[in-house]
């Protein structure tokens, strides 16, 4: 049930910027990764989705992006298993020739008490949330570098988007493999963009506050979960994928080619302390 009206975000233009680049948008047949593979292909980017189970939901994304006038191809990959992922990326190659936009999206959470959580719900968390960033952006810089700077194409050799999350920098109880999964971006986004700046790379992280999405329904779907989700979020509504599609075109766009190593919080202020919004 949806519980409030939100701007129709889903509608507004987004501007061609990405004209003739190439993106890998990863678990892209839901929530942000489905709004931001469709904002980059409406900017004009031939899109991949990478997707891991949901044959049906990945085919909606690619026509919704070719419907936009752009190319898009499905292709299923579990991000956390390295030899997918290398075939993933060697199947985008047959398809577009290179990347120049990798949006590491590919995210899931098993929540548990921290003395009650098991080691493979640990594992699993930060398998697909912080290896799989890894594996792909290791992949992409790879390429980029082979590659260099294609000058009508874009002035950077390659954009790496990282989608984070606030709880980069809040600590979230019962949720300790997602944070650390989340602290652990932050820091490989750094180090990444420190790394591949010489090379003309760009690594930056979008950090979603709480957007409406399947990965966290039960935070939004009821008029008191809504309620109480509020109380965290100063601008006094959820977050829609969209915001975080624009966003990430923008990011890989040349209007943000002096922005690299940089955490964008997207989160109408939910990392402002709304507790003290009233003095503390
Ligand atoms: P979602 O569940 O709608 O989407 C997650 C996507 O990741 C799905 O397409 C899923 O199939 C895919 N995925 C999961 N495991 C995969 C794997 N092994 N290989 C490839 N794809 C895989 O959730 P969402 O809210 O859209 O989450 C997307 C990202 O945004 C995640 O990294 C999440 O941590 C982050 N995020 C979400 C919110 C929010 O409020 N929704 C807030 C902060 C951060």
């Amino acid at each position: 049930m949806s519980v409030a009206a939100s701007p129709p975000s889903a509608t507004q233009v987004i501007p061609v910027l990405l004209k003739g680049q190439k993106a890998l948008v990863t678990g892209a047949n839901s929530g942000i990764g489905r709004a931001i593979a469709i904002a980059l292909g409406q900017s004009g980017a031939d899109v991949a989705v990478n997707y891991v189970d949901g044959d049906a939901a990945a085919q909606e994304v690619v026509d919704a992006i070719i419907a936009a006038g752009s190319r898009a191809v499905a292709i299923k990959a579990d991000v956390s298993d390295e030899a997918e992922v290398q075939a993933m990326f060697q199947r985008m190659y047959q398809e577009y020739g290179t990347i120049d936009i990798l949006v590491n999206n590919a995210g899931l959470q098993r929540d548990a008490p921290f003395d009650q959580m098991t080691l493979a719900q640990w594992n699993f968390v930060l398998g697909v949330n912080l290896s799989g960033q890894f594996l792909c952006a290791r992949e992409a810089l790879r390429e980029f570098k082979r590659r260099g700077i294609v000058r009508e194409v874009s002035v950077a050799a390659g954009k790496i988007i990282c989608i984070s999350s606030v709880h980069e920098v809040i600590p979230w109880s019962s949720h300790a493999n997602y944070a650390a999964s989340k602290g652990g971006i932050m820091l490989m986004m750094k180090t990444l963009a420190q790394e591949g700046a010489p090379f003309g790379v760009r690594v930056n992280s979008i950090c979603p506050g709480a957007i409406r999405t399947p990965i966290n329904t039960t935070a939004w779907d009821t008029p008191a979960a809504y309620a109480a989700l509020m109380t965290h979020i100063p601008y006094k509504r959820i977050g829609e994928p969209e915001d975080i599609g624009r966003v990430a075109v923008m990011l890989a766009s040349d209007l943000s080619d002096y922005i690299t190593g940089a955490s964008i919080f997207v989160d109408g202020g939910m990392t402002l302390y709304p507790e003290f919004a009233t003095g503390g």
